[in-house]
């Protein structure tokens, strides 16, 4: 082997991806630096930027049951929970508040991977910033909640899993209470 005949190979290497770079698209391999804000590459369907909360219809029926999973399980803790009660203190299967502090958040996604009830879920947006980090930066309930049609716009593949995942549920879920509810044949009857 020539001596140096490595660093002339690897160069050559890199003079190619330079020169090919300029032809290819750029998820190809060729240049991904685009003008912007002007021009935008379109983002990838699990590109992370911050979480949000889905809600079925409207926003009373939002998923969130109040379980704390994610909170708790939150590397860096910047989500609380607080969650509902009744008129006699009897907890509710919602959240009363939901913050998510956002100059926190590094948007890691495991918030989305341990929710048992598919309620949170890794957003698209990320021109977020402000001066104001207190006022604008911790994202309250209201703020957090977007509907299914936006989670199916943004992430259609894994919107559609989801809602496959729950009607199949649903399904099983009401098919277990019509037999239920049926009279059992080999039971006797019972007396009047
Ligand atoms: S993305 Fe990660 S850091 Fe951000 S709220 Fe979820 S678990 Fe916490
Ligand atoms: S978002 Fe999911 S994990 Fe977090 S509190 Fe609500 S239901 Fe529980």
């Amino acid at each position: 082997m020539i001596f140096g005949s490595g660093i002339i190979r690897g160069m050559f290497v890199t003079l190619k991806n330079f020169a090919t770079s300029y032809f290819r698209k750029p998820d190809e391999g060729g240049l991904f630096t685009v003008e912007y804000p002007e021009k935008r590459i379109p983002l990838k369907e699990r590109f992370r930027s911050f979480p949000f909360l889905v809600y079925d219809g409207t926003p009373e029926n939002l998923r969130c049951t109040a379980c704390d999973i994610c909170a708790r399980e939150c590397p860096p803790k910047c989500i609380y929970v607080v969650r509902a009660a009744d008129q006699d203190g009897r907890p509710l299967r919602r959240p009363a508040a939901f913050t998510i502090d956002y100059s926190v958040c590094m948007n890691c996604g495991m918030c989305e991977e341990v929710c048992p009830f598919d309620s949170i879920f890794m957003d698209h947006e990320f021109e977020i910033a402000s001066q104001d980090r207190y006022r604008e930066l911790v994202y309250t309930l209201t703020k957090l909640l977007k509907s299914n049609e936006y989670f199916n716009n943004i992430r259609p593949r894994d919107a559609q899993a989801v809602d496959k995942k729950r009607r199949e549920a649903e399904e099983k879920k009401k098919l277990a209470a019509a037999q239920a509810a049926k009279p059992k044949l080999d039971e006797p009857p019972k007396p009047v």
